[in-house]
Formats: C-alpha cells, structure tokens, sequence
C-alpha cells in the first residue's frame, strides 16, 4: 500500500503504522475526506504520494520523452532554479498529463520545498545550501524523475 507525504510538514502516512482512530491497513485514498495532517493539521488534498520508483535515465542521451520529464537544475544567484525539459522541448500541461509536482529533497528523501502542480516550466526554489539533495518531478503518466544538475546557463 502506497504511503503519502504532507508536503506542508513532510509527515509521512504509512498505512501501516498506527495512527490515533485509524484502523492499521487503512489506505490513504481510504481515509476520510475530514481527515487532517495529525501533525500539522493541514487538509488532505495537501498530500502527494510519496515517491518510490524513481525513473532512472539510461545513456547518455535522452529521447524527447525522458528530456521533457528531467527538472534540470543549478544553483545560481543563492537560489536553485529549475528548467522543466528544455525550450525546444517542454512538458506538456494538459488535462490529462500535467505535473504532479516539482521539489527539492534531502538526502533522507524529506521534502525541503514543493511546487505543487507548476504552470510555468522555469521554477525558483529556496537554495538548500546542502551537497545532498535531489530535485524530483512526478509526472501523473510518466512517474517521478530524477533531476540532473547542470552547470552552463539554463537553454
Ligand atoms: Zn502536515
Ligand atoms: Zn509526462
């Protein structure tokens, strides 16, 4: 059973731990729409599920497909800016394809911060002024991707 991440707190719901007033096994999609973040109170649309498989990129060339999944990045002017694909080939926003999220984890796969369903594919994120983290999109179709640091100028 999937667990699920409050990305207001990084409280992780894990079906299988014992929660106050929640049967253990009960699945996150099975929780009552009342119910709230038990630690900081935040509703329950603020959860994403928490990432698992993480698509791994084989080769060193990418195909249209994998390039417009990859959040490439680089610290620059004390923030982290992220580029979604390139110009020339961008992620689409659709209805029915979209991204979930983009974010910045710690190398314990905590959330740091979160750009929950980004319309814009250029993003800004706080510096974590850490070596050790990770920069993720999910994407509802494709799954989570790995993001790769880059060093020149963002295309
Ligand atoms: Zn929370
Ligand atoms: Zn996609």
């Amino acid at each position: 059973m999937q667990k699920f991440t409050c990305t207001s707190c990084s409280y992780v719901y894990n079906p299988f731990v014992w929660e106050e007033n929640i049967l253990p096994g009960t699945s996150f999609e099975n929780l009552d729409e009342s119910w709230v973040c038990p630690h900081c109170g935040d509703d329950k649309d603020v959860f994403i599920e928490t990432p698992q498989n993480i698509q791994e990129i084989s080769g060193s060339t990418y195909t249209d497909e994998e390039v417009c999944h990859i959040p490439f990045y680089k610290e620059q002017w004390g923030v982290l800016m992220v580029q979604v694909g390139t110009t020339d080939n961008p992620h689409e926003i659709e209805e029915n394809h979209f991204i979930e999220y983009v974010g910045v984890f710690d190398g314990d796969g905590e959330i740091l911060e979160i750009q929950i369903q980004p319309e814009d594919t250029t993003l800004v994120f706080e510096n974590p002024w850490i070596d050790d983290y990770e920069v993720r999109l999910s994407c509802n179709i494709h799954g989570i991707w790995r993001g790769i640091r880059i060093k020149d100028t963002l295309q």
